[in-house]
């Protein structure tokens, strides 16, 4: 069987390949002192949604496992709104519309459809500063789509053994530093 995609990895191997692998490794360490404050936010975010205190209405889905056959993708979506068909990404603060956020989504959307949910709208939606973005559905944007399954395709041919990382510039603002034997030759 083919290795599961984690969707929270999507986002990481756009920053960085190497990083999911790590990533994995300081799970099991002390997430406050390895997460930057804007992370740990995040999770804080998350947590709510992960136990169920969102929200209590029942048309609500909070935090469901997922899974995609399809793309062999697993994780857990943030909030879908069954009334109005919405599947909605939360992050603390957004400034920017990273494709990874995107692609958060697109895995999201296309487990659910796969477990039958009727999914119309996704959008984003910025906490701190209560905004929300509208994402096309992958089926009406081209370009994105293509991106997604070629995401999909790298992660599941990576070869870590192999990976240097060539921009240190990354490797300098990466919390897994102090570990990792991927980054470049300085
Ligand atoms: S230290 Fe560099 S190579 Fe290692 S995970 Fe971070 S960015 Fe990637």
């Amino acid at each position: 069987m083919e290795q599961l995609i984690r969707i929270s990895n999507l986002n990481d191997f756009i920053f960085c390949p190497a990083s999911i692998y790590y990533h994995g490794m300081y799970e099991e360490l002390d997430r406050s002192v390895y997460q930057e404050i804007d992370q740990i936010r995040g999770t804080f975010v998350h947590e709510s949604v992960d136990k169920s205190t969102y929200s209590t209405r029942k048309d609500i889905l909070q935090g469901i496992e997922v899974f995609s056959e399809i793309y062999q993708i697993i994780g857990k979506i943030d909030i879908f709104d069954k009334k109005t068909r919405t599947l909605t990404e939360r992050k603390n603060k957004i400034t920017t519309i990273y494709d990874g956020y995107v692609f958060q989504l697109y895995a999201q959307y296309f487990c659910m459809i796969e477990q039958g949910f009727n999914v119309k709208y996704l959008r984003l939606y910025s906490y701190s500063d209560n905004k929300s973005y509208s994402i096309k559905l992958p089926e009406d944007d081209f370009e994105m789509f293509q991106k997604f399954n070629n995401l999909t395709i790298n992660i599941a041919n990576f070869d870590l053994i192999n990976f240097r990382q060539e921009n240190r510039e990354k490797c300098n603002r990466c919390i897994y530093a102090p570990l990792c034997v991927n980054g470049g030759e300085i």
